[in-house]
């Protein structure tokens, strides 16, 4: 493999069969060319962020190995999203799969179409305990390291998913 940095991912999904669709987009990810799966948080329910009215959402994070670029990762998790299915409906409302890029190596980035780290780590719950399980001392660029970021974050609506 060309020169590799981490990058992670968080996996959302609450329709259409939320815990299998977290799992196939684990193996579409680990089956994406230059990039290695090198671990894999639990699952997690939890209650939709946005509009209530929808099913609770099935979360984890993923941390890959992967020499594509930014932009060439981005465009492969739309493209898994798309494959499951992913219709775009209402802001922050239900789908098949989410893929965002929430943290690529140590670097910012700030593209029309890409903002990592993501600008909705530091807030999110869903995206930091599971962030925890896999890579507690990771330092999140201009926010801080991760169990940090948790301690100051309510997670008590989440539940593992066995
Ligand atoms: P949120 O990003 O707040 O979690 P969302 O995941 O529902 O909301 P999407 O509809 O999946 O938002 O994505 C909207 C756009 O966000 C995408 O077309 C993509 O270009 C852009 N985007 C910007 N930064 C990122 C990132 N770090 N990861 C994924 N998409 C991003
Ligand atoms: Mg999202
Ligand atoms: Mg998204």
């Amino acid at each position: 493999m060309r020169s590799s940095l981490p990058a992670w991912v968080a996996v959302g999904s609450n329709i259409g069969g939320p815990v299998t669709q977290v799992r196939q987009a684990m193996a579409a990810l680990e089956a994406l060319p230059e990039t290695r799966l090198e671990a894999c948080s639990s699952l997690y329910r939890n209650p939709p962020m946005g509009p209530q009215d929808q099913p609770d959402f099935v979360n984890a994070v993923v941390r890959l190995r992967t020499s594509l670029e930014p932009l060439a990762l981005l465009d492969a998790l739309q493209a898994i999203e798309r494959a499951q299915g992913r219709v775009r409906h209402r802001r922050w409302g239900e789908r098949t799969l989410d893929l965002d890029l929430v943290l690529y190596g140590e670097q910012r980035i700030d593209h029309p179409r890409l903002v990592v780290p993501h600008p909705g780590i530091g807030e999110r719950a869903f995206v930091l305990r599971p962030l925890q399980e896999i890579d507690p001392g990771l330092d999140v660029p201009g926010q801080g390291v991760v169990d940090a970021l948790l301690a100051r974050v309510d997670d008590a609506a989440l539940q593992r998913v066995n």
